[in-house]
């Protein structure tokens, strides 16, 4: 579903991201970890080419990621994104928040589209506040909604980027087991997150990355049991 070959990335003189060679399976869940600063938002933003790559190839679902003629708005109907700050839009009901691209990419009928978001807003336990508007919704809630807006456009990818790390600590729970949910159904993700009791029940596999490398990848099991790596072992002892 997702493959980076020897993927490099620069922000000018700064070589953000050295050597990538990943692969993620269709239905694994990849869990990616590592110190602030590692790349782990970059690498996910690759994806989606929300940032270009300087070099190496990346293919997203068949398509080539790293080749300009590929239709990237094609593409990106197919992942989902969700951030760690929600970025819904505030003058908009909750409901308008998730018809709004599926009516505009999608082309879908504004009737279908709300039914369609209906369903994920019951999926995510907040059918309730299809009418509301984010700034009346918790944070919880919102990052839910979120996650309804993204599986809204029946994404083949989902990708989260610390999706919990502005959440108070009541409300963490509660978007992790709709993530869970979503993983059991067999959602192909990738997920930065600094939980990692939900990287050791859900990730297929943990990457850890340090300065810009994968410099570990593993199951959850050997990751958090006997990491390789010293400064895997280093950021275990800092966040465990
Ligand atoms: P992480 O998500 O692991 O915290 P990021 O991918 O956000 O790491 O950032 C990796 C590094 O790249 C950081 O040192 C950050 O300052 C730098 N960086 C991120 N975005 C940009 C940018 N647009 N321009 C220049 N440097 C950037
Ligand atoms: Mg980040």
């Amino acid at each position: 579903m997702i493959e980076f070959r020897q993927v490099e990335k620069h922000y000018g003189d700064f070589h953000v991201l050295q050597g990538i060679n990943l692969r993620v399976e269709q239905g694994e869940v990849v869990v990616v970890v590592g110190p602030s600063g590692s790349g782990k938002s970059t690498l996910l933003r690759c994806i989606n080419r929300l940032e270009s790559i300087t070099s190496g190839e990346l293919v997203v679902g068949g398509a080539k990621i790293h080749d300009s003629r590929t239709d990237i708005n094609k593409v990106r109907r197919k992942i989902g994104m969700v951030f760690q700050h929600f970025n819904l839009y505030p003058h908009k009901k909750v409901i308008e928040n998730i018809t709004l691209a599926p009516i505009k990419a999608l082309g879908v009928s504004k009737r279908e589209a709300e039914e369609t978001a209906m369903l994920y807003l019951e999926k995510v336990g907040i059918a309730d506040k299809a009418h509301s508007y984010p700034s009346q919704l918790s944070g919880g809630q919102q990052q839910r909604v979120a996650i309804a807006r993204g599986l809204a456009m029946k994404p083949d990818i989902m990708l989260f980027d610390e999706p919990t790390s502005a959440l108070d600590p009541e409300m963490v729970g509660e978007v992790l087991d709709v993530m869970r949910a979503l993983a059991r159904e067999g959602m192909t993700m990738v997920v930065v997150t600094h939980e990692m009791g939900f990287a050791r029940d859900v990730a297929d596999r943990v990457v850890f990355m340090d300065k810009g490398r994968i410099v570990e990848e593993s199951v959850p099991e050997a990751f958090f049991t006997e990491p390789r790596e010293e400064r895997a072992k280093l950021f275990l002892q800092r966040v465990l």
